[in-house]
């Protein structure tokens, strides 16, 4: 497979500079060690040249689409990360995929309490749409006073109920409606801002869906939670960046319709012809860099693990 070049991980981990390309999307380097950054950065500072020299800017170049990993931990939160919640951002537009547990906290390192234009929730497992409950609080009780706006949710049946029942104590049972505009998601397409999000349930104990989200010409595809699916395979086709859960460990459990692991996610990567994939949703009992080995096994393209506060302009 052609290594794909302009789809990077960028943020407080790039090094060089960004350079414009022909497709006009920006690129950089893959390399995230961050001592090595710090000391190129003692180096140049260090050179007075360096700083009397005019700087120079890169080419600015206007990214289509941009991916944020808010929290990335499978089924329960992790030393070091939330749980499933990603930001995409294109043409100012800011949807959120998912809000696990902790993702919420997490969030406002990237976007203000209310700057989100759409949720989308795959399924209602809580490490996927929990903290919707805090923010019902955020958005109901507004500390600058009146309510949030309704903010467009879109999940599976049930979102608005299973919501209620896990807050527990909404002033009625309406409340949530008055902060969230609850609507259905069905298998098939549809538009969102800017955004095209095509949809399709995947395999899992409840009802789950995958997404793919289009932008002029580009996209990435969310796995949500499933085992190995058609349903997939097909969101996926020819995807710039697939986003895709790796909860098992290959060769260790086995159980249908439930979770992928590292290998199961690289075939699905590798049958689709996928631009990079993305390893996320391993829990903290899953030895994640064996997830990798077994993925970059069958798959050639680009892999590596989600990381939260990772950037990928697509
Ligand atoms: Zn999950
Ligand atoms: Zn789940």
């Amino acid at each position: 497979m052609t290594m794909r070049e302009d789809i990077v991980p960028d943020g407080r981990f790039a090094r060089k500079p960004f350079r414009a390309t022909g497709r006009g999307v920006r690129t950089g380097d893959f390399n995230h060690n961050p001592s090595s950054w710090r000391s190129d950065r003692l180096i140049r500072a260090l050179r007075s040249t360096d700083r009397m020299a005019p700087r120079t800017r890169p080419t600015e170049v206007q990214a289509r689409m941009k991916l944020t990993v808010v929290g990335c931990s499978g089924s329960f939160p992790s030393e070091g990360s939330a749980c499933s919640s990603y930001l995409v951002e294109a043409d100012g537009f800011r949807l959120l995929l998912d809000m696990g547990n902790g993702a919420l906290g997490e969030l406002q390192r990237h976007i203000g309490l209310y700057d989100l234009d759409a949720i989308l929730l795959s399924h209602l497992h809580p490490d996927h749409c929990i903290d919707m409950c805090g923010y019902f609080v955020a958005r109901y009780y507004r500390h600058e006073g009146g309510r949030a706006g309704p903010l467009p949710v879109y999940g599976p049946e049930g979102t608005e109920q299973r919501l209620v029942t896990a807050y527990g104590d909404v002033p009625d049972e309406r409340s949530m409606g008055e902060v969230f505009d609850f609507r259905t998601l069905v298998p098939g397409a549809f538009a969102l801002g800017p955004l095209t999000i095509r949809t399709d349930v995947v395999r899992h104990p409840v009802e789950a869906f995958a997404f793919r989200i289009e932008h002029d010409g580009r996209s990435l595809v969310y796995s949500g939670d499933t085992g190995p699916c058609e349903a997939l395979h097909k969101l996926a086709l020819g995807t710039d960046l697939l986003l895709c859960e790796a909860s098992f460990t290959y060769g260790k459990e086995d159980i249908p319709d439930l979770h992928l692991n590292g290998r199961e996610a690289g075939e699905h990567a590798a049958r689709a012809g996928v631009g990079r994939l993305v390893l996320t949703h391993i829990p903290p009992w899953t030895d994640p860099l064996t997830n990798l080995r077994d993925a970059r096994d069958v798959f050639d393209g680009p892999t590596e693990l989600a990381r939260t506060g990772a950037v990928y302009e697509i």
